[in-house]
């Protein structure tokens, strides 16, 4: 490809800043972030906070926030600023009236001064059976208060008195509007089917519809990325293109299909039914005070997440799986993703993670499962000793959170132990080579594993007990039940002196 096309390429996550960002909104930002870099282009991030009324304190960090756990950096964002700023729509209010009264001077908007009640009245006038909600449009802009049905005068007159107005735009009549998205390839809608959108609010604030085309011609976008629930907005945006700018440089559309819950479109409500998380991070709504599980919390790596998300509607098509962000970037084609909705699937979504888990290092694990730890109170003792238990049992966690119980017995002998499991198969022949053991092992010169699993094996064969009979109470006198990595190998690092008060302690109580 030519190489001074391909820096042409500058795409754009423009998220409205109302609350925790959900699976959607990640894979829409990982999806403009992979194919700005495979084509050496420009990811930029605009916050789309035109709405006052939807203001939500913190919002926007939590953007800041989740975007840096799953690696990815913007080049240009209200952070860091490049040279199409401001980067939030807030702050580049000046910038969009004068495109809205140029559709007006073009006979492609109109002023409309209707009160709320003036609304009210059309909705419930005009409602029947087949239109429950009948919209502004053409068939009743001329019974309204707007600069297509009044006169001149009176608008002149409204306008100088201040009469609070919003800009629509004027839908043609029985046009279709078509164009053309990477993903679903020609689209059309009927115009009649639009109604006249607000573009400028009586506050002076753009509507999204607005704000969204000029900041993505001003700012140069080349491909548009965003979910599937924006399409039925798209003959809006492609006709305020053909208006303002005439199509030209209008950046290539693609909708992503939708992400699918047990019951249709992924929900906040399936999460906290289903027990799993939908949000990247933990979100308390500030007004509400409703909190949100992340995926982050929950106990997932970032770069699980990742490449769970990546493969929610695409895939490298072959049977590889497991895409580190490097590998994604190099892979990643918009041909592969999918038309129709992705499934999201938790247990699929775990098994990305424990892959993630055992690839990842003892290095790399090390503050994650520190910080868990922490949070328990546990003292873990030194950094060196908790990175080789972490190395030993990493394969057995499926979260973060999992490797609490799958090594804390590391740091201190298990609150309880699964006698249960011992008991129907207890005799005096075992009691005894326990005793044995103890003593034997008491006299080892070193506590290596060999020495130890040597130890246990002869006394074992002198008493003529299957060794294999022997290492399951012997795990659970050490873990508390019947899990953990090799039995000798645990006894070995947590010492002698603890390995033989957990077997005695353990045979008082399975002699209770
Ligand atoms: N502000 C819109 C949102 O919150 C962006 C839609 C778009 O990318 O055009 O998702």
């Amino acid at each position: 490809m030519n190489e001074n096309k391909e820096s042409n390429i500058r795409v754009r996550f423009a998220p409205s800043p109302t609350g925790g960002l959900h699976l959607g909104g990640v894979r829409t930002v990982l999806y403009n972030y992979l194919f700005a870099k495979k084509h050496n282009g420009t990811f930029i991030l605009r916050i789309e906070d035109t709405d006052q009324s939807r203001f939500v304190a913190g919002a926007e960090d939590y953007i800041y926030n989740c975007l840096k756990w799953c690696g990815i950096e913007p080049d240009e964002s209200p952070e860091k600023p490049g040279s199409y700023g401001p980067y939030r729509q807030s702050e580049r209010k000046a910038m969009y009236r004068k495109y809205a009264e140029q559709l007006i001077e073009n006979g492609q908007a109109y002023y409309a001064f209707d009160t709320t009640e003036d609304l009210e009245k059309m909705r419930s006038e005009n409602k029947t059976e087949d239109n429950p909600s009948p919209q502004y449009d053409a068939r009743i802009r001329m019974k309204m208060q707007n600069s297509l049905a009044l006169t001149n005068e009176v608008v002149q007159q409204y306008l100088q008195e201040g009469k609070p107005y919003v800009i629509r735009i004027k839908m043609p009549e029985n046009e279709i509007i078509s164009f053309n998205d990477m993903i679903h390839h020609e689209v059309s809608f009927e115009s009649n089917l639009v109604d006249d959108k607000v573009l400028l609010k009586a506050d002076g604030m753009p509507t999204y519809h607005l704000a969204v085309v000029v900041d993505d011609y001003l700012m140069k976008i080349s491909h548009a990325f965003r979910g599937e629930e924006w399409l039925s907005s798209a003959p809006v945006h492609i006709l305020l293109w053909k208006y303002l700018f005439g199509l030209e440089n209008m950046p290539q559309w693609a909708h992503l299909p939708l992400i699918l819950g047990p019951n249709g479109k992924l929900s906040k409500r399936d999460g906290a039914k289903y027990g799993f998380p939908v949000y990247a991070m933990n979100w308390t709504d500030p007004r509400s005070e409703e909190f949100t599980e992340g995926f982050k919390e929950k106990g997932f790596l970032p770069e699980a997440f990742i490449n769970l998300l990546a493969m929610l509607g695409w895939n490298g098509g072959t049977e590889q799986e497991l895409f580190s962000m490097e590998e994604l970037i190099a892979e990643f084609s918009i041909e592969r993703v999918h038309k129709s909705g992705a499934k999201f699937d938790y247990e699929k979504a775990k098994w990305f993670n424990h892959e993630w888990i055992k690839k990842s290092t003892t290095e790399a694990l090390y503050p994650l499962v520190k910080n868990l730890f922490e949070t328990k109170n546990v003292n873990t003792q030194t950094e060196n000793y908790f990175k080789t238990v972490i190395g030993l049992v990493k394969e057995r966690c499926t979260l973060i959170s999992d490797f609490y119980e799958q090594s804390v017995y590391f740091f201190e002998a298990p609150q309880t132990l699964d006698v249960e499991a011992v008991r129907p198969k207890w005799n005096e022949n075992k009691q005894s080579f326990f005793e044995i053991l103890c003593n034997q092992l008491a006299e080892l010169k070193s506590w290596d594993v060999i020495e130890i699993e040597n130890c246990f094996k002869n006394l074992a064969t002198e008493k003529s007990i299957k060794p294999g009979e022997l290492q399951l109470p012997m795990r659970i006198m050490l873990v508390g039940g019947k899990f953990g990595p090799a039995v000798f190998e645990i006894a070995h690092l947590i010492g002698k002196e603890e390995t033989l008060n957990r077997i005695q302690s353990a045979l008082t109580k399975i002699n209770n």
